[in-house]
């Protein structure tokens, strides 16, 4: 199976120019030397939508994927709805993929259950595939709530289901999920890796549940992968790869991590 290391760069770089050189150094890098050491792994990028445009275009007809980091809830096209974007702009900005329900989104734009039904739906009926982050925090880790948080999550690819049934044809290649546990983004802390690939195990079996298309879902594991803990979870046959903040940000870490994922599929 072909592992996915996933760049989301959040709220960064600070200025076009930075977001210019760390692509000179990922494509340079993926370009020549390092190509053979990536070949088992898809690489993707998940710029600002500032950057979403320029970011695409530069990766048009290089291996490296782009993809937004959120879509607008409220419409799949156009309308009044001042600071957002839609499914639509972020496919004809050149993004093939978009994240969905990132924690800081959660957090920080109380994203519910009923919004990410609507942003998954917009998204896949405009094609764009989807990356759904789920996780929990660590009060919830704490009260070993961590499978029961994650199946409540999960419910959002149910309902989809339930409601457009016609989403299910290709499903299957149109959406990752990642686990995220809130307290191991940019913090240094992780899980140990029986505890993530139990945690895949059970997300996996999860969504085989609500349909037999859905058996065997690419589940990548999200924070705190650096290059130096990247082989530990890429040898997992659980882990189908990695989503990753910090680390995306250096073309050398970055690809670090998709050298360990590509060496445990080899
Ligand atoms: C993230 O925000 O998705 C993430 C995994 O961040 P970090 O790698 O910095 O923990």
């Amino acid at each position: 199976m072909q592992a996915w290391v996933i760049g989301n760069w959040k709220q960064n770089p600070a200025t076009s120019h930075d977001v210019k050189a760390l692509l000179d150094d990922l494509l340079t890098a993926v370009s020549t030397k390092e190509q053979p050491d990536i070949a088992g792994c898809q690489l993707m990028v998940a710029p600002s939508f500032i950057h979403l445009t320029a970011v695409s275009e530069r990766l048009e007809g290089s291996s490296i994927l782009s993809a937004a980091q959120d879509i607008s809830a409220h419409s799949a096209s156009t309308g009044a709805y001042t600071g957002d974007c839609s499914a639509q702009q972020v496919a004809d900005a050149g993004a093939a993929w978009t994240i969905l329900g990132h924690s800081e989104r959660r957090q920080y734009h109380q994203e519910s259950h009923d919004c990410l039904l609507n942003k998954m739906t917009h998204a896949l009926m405009q094609n764009l595939g989807v990356v759904f982050c789920i996780g929990e925090t660590q009060a919830q880790y704490d009260a070993k709530k961590t499978l029961v948080v994650i199946d409540t999550q999960l419910a959002v690819i149910k309902d989809l289901l339930a409601q457009k049934p016609e989403l299910i044809a290709g499903l299957s290649e149109r959406l990752i999920v990642a686990y995220e546990p809130v307290w191991a983004i940019g913090t240094g802390k992780v899980p140990t890796v029986a505890e993530v690939s139990a945690t895949h195990q059970h997300i996996k079996q999860t969504l085989a549940s609500f349909n037999d298309a859905l058996e065997n879902m690419t589940v990548l594991y999200g924070g705190s992968v650096n290059a130096d803990n990247a082989d530990s979870f890429a040898v997992d046959s659980m882990i189908d790869g990695a989503l990753v903040g910090g680390a995306s940000l250096k073309a050398e870490s970055f690809l670090a991590i998709a050298q360990a994922f590509s060496r445990a599929t080899a």
